[in-house]
């Protein structure tokens, strides 16, 4: 498996760095070859190539197996005519990734306020209200007088059937249970389409139980009695949001992994971001980028039927609930390492798992 490796800004190298010390285990453990190709992306891109991504990389991402992203300092790119592109955006509308699939689960050994806990928030990653990705070019959010905004929201028929699909597909492979979330009471033609055509791929999935929140009520219900959901599918607002939620729920931001797919190609990348306030001290939370990169694993093996991928994994999965109930993590999950040593003690239980 090819993997290129763009490490982002902010603590984005050394929770890279950490995250291939466990990639390199994997790879050792469950004997498959891995090669990680490393390139920049963000503000290292700025400098040196005048924009934040490019072509080239493009090209190089689209003949690989896969993409590791690192967070980026999004908020600073803000003129796309300066080459400041925002790197996340870039990739999941060229590579069409529409599914962003965001896991969370309470950890034993990490406190949380909610009952126990093993979710997926499978969110619609291509259009919706995201301005930078519902059209094709011109903005979707203009500014129709000095005081009067106007953003547009794009819900299309395929992007709602297929987000469905990788739900229920998803559900398969777990609990069997998919709660669609939306607003089809005020928001009733788009978020309309969006459960009709998550009910019209329900017909494919008889083995799957289905039901359905309106978005504003599933903050009550997720925060009172989280345990009762399993694949939760949405639009990519909603998506956004809530999976945030569920992530701090599990008792912090950076134990939610986040993998980006679509039919041909897959990114994975943290669900934070580059955090400049604690960049280069050695005390960023790696479990993020480490998850996704499981994730990673686990759609390539998956997708070309190689079961040693899928294995490692699971092995990640399994690893990261070891590391942390050890206490074997950084100080925000209850540990006293650093990034790097939180790495390393990951690689060696990996090793031994
Ligand atoms: P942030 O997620 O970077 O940080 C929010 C808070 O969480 C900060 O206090 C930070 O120290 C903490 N935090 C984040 N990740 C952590 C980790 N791994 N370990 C320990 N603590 C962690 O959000 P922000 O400060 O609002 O944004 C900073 C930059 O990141 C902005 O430019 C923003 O646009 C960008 N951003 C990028 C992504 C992405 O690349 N996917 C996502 C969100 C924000």
């Amino acid at each position: 498996m090819k993997i290129i490796v763009l490490p982002g800004d902010g603590i984005g190298p050394e929770t890279m760095a950490a995250t291939i010390e466990v990639l390199r285990a994997a790879s050792q453990r469950f004997g498959f070859e891995l090669s990680l190709e490393h390139d920049v992306a963000g503000h290292d891109s700025l400098r040196r190539h005048g924009a934040t991504v490019t072509q080239a990389l493009l090209d190089k991402v689209r003949a690989a197996d896969g993409l590791m992203l690192g967070p980026m300092a999004t908020f600073d790119f803000k003129d796309e005519s300066k080459g400041e592109i925002n790197p996340s955006m870039f990739f999941r509308k060229e590579l069409d990734l529409y599914a962003n699939i965001r896991p969370s689960r309470t950890w034993q050994g990490v406190p949380h306020k909610v009952d126990a806990f093993d979710l997926v928030v499978v969110r619609e990653n291509t259009e919706g209200f995201y301005a930078d990705r519902n059209i094709a070019s011109g903005g979707s959010e203009m500014l129709i007088t000095e005081d009067v905004v106007v953003s547009l929201r794009r819900i299309t028929r395929l992007c709602c059937a297929r987000i469905a699909r990788a739900a229920f597909e998803l559900a398969r492979t777990r609990r069997q249970h998919v709660s669609i979330v939306h607003k089809a009471n005020v928001l009733k033609i788009g978020d309309g389409m969006f459960i009709d055509e998550c009910h019209k791929a329900a017909r494919d999935f008889p083995d799957v139980t289905v039901d359905d929140f309106i978005v504003d009520a599933m903050m009550a219900h997720v925060v009172r009695a989280p345990q009762r959901f399993d694949v939760i599918v949405t639009t990519n607002m909603f998506g956004d949001i809530l999976s945030d939620l569920t992530a701090e729920l599990s008792g912090s931001l950076g134990l939610g992994g986040s993998l980006n797919m679509g039919a041909r190609y897959a990114m994975g990348q943290a669900a934070h971001g580059s955090a400049p306030d604690i960049a280069d001290q050695d005390i960023a939370n790696p479990f993020s980028l480490i998850l996704s990169a499981g994730q990673l694993l686990d759609w390539h093996g998956r997708r070309t039927n190689q079961p040693a991928y899928v294995a490692a994994a699971d092995a990640i999965a399994r690893t990261a609930a070891t590391v942390v109930e050890a206490g074997e993590s950084t100080r925000d999950v209850g540990g006293n390492l650093g990034t790097a040593a939180t790495g390393r003690a990951f690689a060696k239980r990996l090793l031994e798992a």
